[in-house]
Formats: structure tokens, sequence, C-alpha cells
């Protein structure tokens, strides 16, 4: 593909780009949201196991079962947040197409959706220490 026609394809998908892009960041403050709700509920349950344990002390009862619930619904939610987290640092880490707007992984180096190649500034900055890196995932694909 000519300069010339990337020129202008990236203006035609310009505006594509852009809304994947604000698409995106939409995600990951919802999942910001959410991950918040979730430390919130985690915070709120070890205080209640925090409290069951005082009272069962001060009561000389055996809350072992109690305590269990507790835990396991603390589990729950931990396994939760580090499931939104994860979902948040994917988002975080991809790479937008500057032609089709789809999200590649990081480090990626053609589109998974059109297959153009994708480009860093971090090549242009280091033109030494990139080429290296770049032909020998080349002669993979
Ligand atoms: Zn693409």
């Amino acid at each position: 593909m000519g300069v010339l026609e990337d020129v202008v394809m990236n203006a035609k998908s310009a505006a594509t780009t852009v809304g994947k892009h604000a698409e995106r960041l939409v995600d990951i403050s919802k999942l910001r949201v959410n991950a918040a709700e979730l430390n919130g509920e985690i915070a709120k349950k070890y205080e209640a196991l925090g409290r069951l344990v005082y009272d069962s002390v001060k009561a000389d009862a055996r809350p072992e079962g109690l305590v269990d619930e507790y835990v396991e619904a603390i589990d729950v939610l931990c396994k939760k947040l580090d499931e939104v987290n994860e979902k948040i640092n994917i988002l975080r880490n991809k790479t937008a197409c500057p032609i089709c707007g789809e999200q590649n992984a990081e480090g990626a180096i053609f589109c998974s959706h059109c297959g153009v190649k994708l480009k860093y500034n971090d090549a242009a900055a280091e033109p030494d220490a990139a080429p290296e890196t770049a032909q020998s995932e080349e002669q993979v694909q």
C-alpha cells in the first residue's frame, strides 16, 4: 500500500478510530466503577466479619460456621475484583489500529482485523534497537 493511500485511508477511518477510542474509555470507566463497588462490598464484609468475631469473643461463643461464610463471600468478591481489574488492564494495554480502529494486543505487529502494519512511536525513537525484534517477529508470521 502506498503512502498516499495510507494517508487517505487514515483520514477516512479517523472518525471510527476516535469512536472506538471513546468507547474503550467508557468501558474502562465503567469497569473502574465496578471495581470500586466491589472494593466497597469487600470492605463491608471484612467489617462485618470483624464485628462477628468481636461479638463472639465477647459472648464467649463459637462463630466458625458464620466465619466460613464470610470468608467464602470475601473470596468470591475478591475473585470478581481480580476479573474486573484484569479486564481494565487488557483494555488499557490494547493498541487501536489507525486504519480500522480494532483494539490489538500491546506489541502486536499487524492489526488482527485488517492486517495493516501497526506503527509504534518507540520504534521510531529507537531505530537501532527496534529492527531486530521487528524482523524476527515478521519471520514467524
Ligand atoms: Zn485494522
